[in-house]
């Protein structure tokens, strides 16, 4: 009988603006501009955390944290993550793997790809071997090639708990 698995898609893009950090991935990438957000505007862990939820049929990240809460204003994007985890595994599901797109002009991520794999594996409570990350520039098209925006795309799958 073949396991039972699920796919999960989410995605996250957030307007850049100077004086901020720049967050990918629970990591602080050095970068003359950051994610304008309320809270660290961490598209890699708000797309992975869409992602989580929606393969486990659960929820999604605006419902479960609304930023009209004031409880929930300047949350941490690795609270989030945690907590969507927390309610997968309750659900029983475990995560197989992950595999994320960043869309950012600049700076380059290819020095920064290992660090951002083994914080997600972190984060998620799995083996880096089971966590991929990559970047795409904008080809100086469009808000992400203007550098006006970053964005992400994570793609989960989840396998039932035996
Ligand atoms: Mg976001």
């Amino acid at each position: 009988m073949p396991s039972d698995m699920r796919i999960g898609l989410g995605t996250d893009l957030h307007r850049l603006v100077e004086g901020r950090s720049l967050w990918l991935g629970g990591v602080e990438i050095p970068s003359d501009k950051g994610a304008d957000a309320h809270s660290d505007g961490d598209v890699v862990l708000h797309a992975l955390t869409d992602a989580l939820l929606g393969a486990a049929a659960i929820s999604d990240i605006g419902e479960l944290f609304p930023d009209t809460d004031p409880a929930l204003a300047g949350i941490a994007s690795a609270t989030m993550i945690s907590e969507a985890l927390a309610q997968v595994h309750a659900a029983g599901w475990s995560v197989v793997n992950v595999d994320v797109v960043v869309e950012l002009q600049s700076p380059k991520l290819r020095p920064h790809r290992d660090s951002i794999r083994a914080r997600l594996a972190e984060l998620i409570a799995v083996s880096a071997d089971r966590v991929f990350v990559k970047a795409k520039t904008g080809e100086g098209l469009g808000a992400v090639g203007e550098g006006r925006a970053v964005s992400a795309q994570a793609v989960v799958l989840l396998e039932a708990v035996k």
